[in-house]
């Protein structure tokens, strides 16, 4: 059973980890909400594969540029999803036991998966309110970090 943990705000320890020592900050996937200037929010996943560290990069890159005396001025509204910090802290894509993260969105076909189903708790958070945009954020073997869009919600 994978739990969801799902905070309002992120410890500035955060801001210089190392993605293998995550787990100090986040110990199971975690969903976090942080206010800004605008709505609706953009969701922004990070760590779905737990070696790669991009997304962790940039959001340490832009959390730091927003942050001033310990708080975080967005201009937009964030959902950040922290996702597999356990494969994370281990160096792993996923581990060998459980889905990835990444092939347990909406329309996968082990919607009863551990993963799934936390995928899916992440989904009904998010989509209970309108949704700017979502960025999942991922290294590829070119040039990182590479961006690419899921085009969910509306
Ligand atoms: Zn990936």
């Amino acid at each position: 059973m994978k739990k969801l943990t799902i905070v309002n705000e992120i410890p500035e320890k955060f801001l210089e980890i190392n993605y293998r020592d995550i787990k100090e900050i986040f110990d199971r996937p975690t969903l976090v909400h942080l206010k800004g200037d605008k709505e609706p929010p953009l969701f922004i996943s990070i760590l779905l594969h737990g070696n790669e560290f991009s997304g962790l990069q940039i959001m340490q890159e832009i959390l730091t540029k927003y942050q001033e005396d310990g708080y975080y001025h967005l201009p937009r509204s964030i959902w950040l999803f922290v996702g597999n910090v356990e494969a994370a802290s281990l160096g792993l894509r996923r581990q060998d036991d459980e889905l990835d993260f990444n092939r347990a969105w909406p329309g996968t076909p082990h919607p009863d998966a551990p993963t799934s189903r936390l995928i899916a708790e992440v989904m009904e958070k998010i989509t209970g309110n309108a949704l700017f945009a979502a960025l999942d954020l991922h290294n590829n073997t070119g040039t990182n970090p590479a961006l690419r869009m899921h085009l969910c919600c509306q």
